[in-house]
Formats: structure tokens, sequence, C-alpha cells
């Protein structure tokens, strides 16, 4: 991974985690300064990985190679106004994590000549298990797209998208998606309780299903999701008799209704 200065303005969660990717893949901490108001909060976070921080956006952005913004949304366009009355953006790469700031209002607020890419994590990538999509606009080179990708494989994997709305259908498809699995397990594990099962023992027995299943996917990446559905159901067997009540109730056309939902909702936010 090529070597740049790295300021993060933001130093919460995901900050965090791409922090923790980075240091604990090699990245040297002397290059990553972290802004965040709280002094507290940065100290913690400088102290546990060794990276500089600062209080002042400006001042820890001023001389950075990367601007890695990792504010909430609501309060992005205060922070790159603060930003943009001190510091000189030619020649540093700018990268977005907030949801729903698309690339031409950043153009508004820091220039029509930033080099920027968008960035859509999910929240897997606290545990280096992300998935991140990111979306370049044409005037990006290829050391800035490389750069970029390369930062977030330290957290997880990653998928380039062509087209800006191609983030919402990664948001649709991976950044909301922790919850669906989520809200299938508890659906599984309180049906196991309510039959017979102490809370523990239900909820292993559902988290092993789901984290083999993933793994089963893993090791035979060639095959469809369906081929391994197919290969663990027999015909006129349990597994059969379950997936027939999915199928009656119509879980397709429910998955593809919430995903929809999903991507509306991310262009409404825009
Ligand atoms: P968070 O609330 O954990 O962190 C926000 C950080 O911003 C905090 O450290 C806070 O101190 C800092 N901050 C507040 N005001 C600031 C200011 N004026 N200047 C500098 N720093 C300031 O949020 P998070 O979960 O890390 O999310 C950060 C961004 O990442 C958001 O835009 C969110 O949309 C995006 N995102 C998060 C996730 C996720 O799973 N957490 C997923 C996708 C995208």
């Amino acid at each position: 991974m090529q070597q740049r200065k790295i300021t993060f303005i933001g130093a919460g969660n995901m900050a965090q985690a791409i922090v923790a990717g980075l240091v604990s893949s090699g990245y040297p901490a002397s290059l990553i300064t972290v802004c965040a108001p709280s002094e507290h909060h940065r100290a913690a976070l400088a102290a546990r990985y060794g990276v500089n921080h600062h209080g002042d956006n400006a001042a820890g952005a001023h001389d950075a190679d990367v601007i890695v913004l990792a504010v909430k949304p609501q309060l992005m366009a205060e922070v790159c106004r603060q930003l943009a009355a001190t510091v000189d953006f030619s020649g540093k790469l700018v990268l977005s994590i907030a949801a729903g700031v698309n690339v031409s209002r950043f153009y508004a607020l820091l220039g029509e000549n930033l080099a920027i890419v968008r960035i859509m994590p999910n929240t897997p990538s606290l545990v280096g298990k992300g998935l991140s999509g990111l979306f370049a606009p044409s005037g990006v080179s290829e050391s800035d797209r490389a750069f970029s990708a390369d930062l977030m494989c330290a957290v997880g994997k990653i998928c380039w998208v062509e087209d800006e709305s191609g983030i919402n259908g990664v948001i649709a498809a991976a950044g909301s998606a922790p919850a669906y699995f989520f809200l299938f397990m508890d659906a599984m594990q309180q049906q196991a309780v309510s039959m017979g099962f102490d809370e523990p023992t239900a909820r292993m027995m559902v988290l092993q299903a789901a984290s083999g299943a993933a793994a089963l996917a893993e090791a035979n990446p060639d095959q469809p999701f369906s081929v391994l559905r197919q290969n663990v159901t027999s015909k006129g067997g349990t597994t059969a008799a379950a997936l027939q009540v999915f199928e009656q109730q119509q879980l397709n056309h429910t998955i593809a209704e919430a995903m929809q939902a999903a991507v509306a909702r991310a262009e409404e936010m825009e």
C-alpha cells in the first residue's frame, strides 16, 4: 500500500475500525492523525494505536495527503466549510464515508477540482469483515483509486460502483444487510426457545448455523447460493419442508421489496 499522510476528521466507530485495520496490517501509525473535538476520545485512540491526534480539524488536515471525512452526515457541511476556509485541497485526496452526502455536494463545499472518493462501509468493518462500496468520479487518478481500495481492504472487502447511484445499491445489499440477517437470526432464536431450548443454547445453535453457512459458501466460491441450498436439501426431507413454507410465503418477493425500500430511502436522504 502506498504510504501517505492520512488525517481522519472524526474519531468514532468507523474511523477507529479503519485505523485499527491499517495499523494492524503494518501501516505506519506515525502517518495517521485523528481529529475530533473530544480530547478524551481522540487521546484514547492515539494511545491505543500510536497515531497522532488533534483537536483542530484544519490544523490536523493541513499537511495531510489524504483526508478521511468520518463525521455524521448532518455535520458534514459545517465541517467542510470550516476546513475549506483554511486548507488548500489541491493535491489532496478526500475520502468520505458519510451516507447520503453525494459528490456534487462535496464539489460545492470544497471546490470543483476536488479529488474525492465516496465510500460506503458497513458495520462488520468493525471486526474486519466489512464490505465497502466505492465510487470515484472520472477525474480521480488510478493511484488515488488504488489507495482508496487498499485503505478499505484493511477492514474487509470492497467493490467499485461505476455510477454514484450504485452506492445506494451497496447500501441495500451490504450496508443495511447485517440487520436483515440479525432479524432472521432473532426470529430463529425465538422459535428455538419456544421449542424448549434455553436462550444461550438457542443463540449458539443459530449463530453456528449462520457462520457455518457463510463459511461453507466461502469455501465453495464457484457454487451459487442456490446450489449450496440444493446440496443440503433432500427431496421430501425436513429442510425441504421448511423451505417450502418460505416459498409459499414468497420470501424472495419480501426480500426484493425490502431491498428496494432501502434504495428508495437512500435516494430520499440525498
Ligand atoms: P460516530 O458517532 O461513532 O463518530 C463520529 C465522530 O465524529 C466522533 O468521534 C465525534 O467526536 C466526531 N465529531 C463530531 N463533531 C466533529 C467535528 N466538528 N469535527 C471533527 N469530528 C467531529 O459515527 P460513526 O459510526 O463512526 O460514523 C461516521 C460516519 O461513517 C458517518 O457519516 C456515517 O454515516 C458513516 N458510516 C458509518 C457506518 C457504521 O457502521 N458505523 C457505516 C457506513 C457509514
